[in-house]
């Protein structure tokens, strides 16, 4: 399932590049191209779903192992304190782009960030 107009279709089909953290059959990750703080990663169903409710349920054990794995490195990775899991729906909530998918954001004691 792809969507063409999708801009993180294009990323999962290599037609757009990233700085890819993690990829399984169902799951790939990357970097934010726009950072909140050091290590933001996407966490994303390689299939075009555009929000949290049209996700597969059979799908969140990939995903939680996902979530798990790249959260993991990007502490690890950064040194991070701490790592908050986001995730947005629909244009109201902040969702900018309709292919859902999961924020993970490293965070640092001192960091001063307002989520
Ligand atoms: P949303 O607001 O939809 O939850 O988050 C979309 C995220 O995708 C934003 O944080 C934005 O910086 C990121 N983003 C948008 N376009 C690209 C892109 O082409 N490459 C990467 N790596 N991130 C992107
Ligand atoms: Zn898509």
């Amino acid at each position: 399932m792809t969507d063409s107009d999708c801009i993180f279709c294009k990323i999962v089909a290599g037609d757009i590049p990233c700085a890819k953290v993690f990829e399984s059959e169902t799951v790939l990750a990357f970097l934010d191209i726009a950072p909140v703080n050091a290590g933001h990663a996407l966490v994303l169903p390689k299939d075009h779903h555009p929000t949290l409710m049209d996700l597969p349920t059979g799908l969140g054990a990939d995903l939680l192992a996902a979530l798990k794995a790249v959260g993991g490195a990007v502490m690890e990775a950064t040194g991070a304190d701490g790592l908050n899991l986001m995730q947005n729906n629909h244009e109201a909530a902040g969702q900018l782009v309709h292919h859902a998918h999961f924020h993970l954001v490293p965070r640092f004691a001192d960091d001063g960030l307002r989520l």
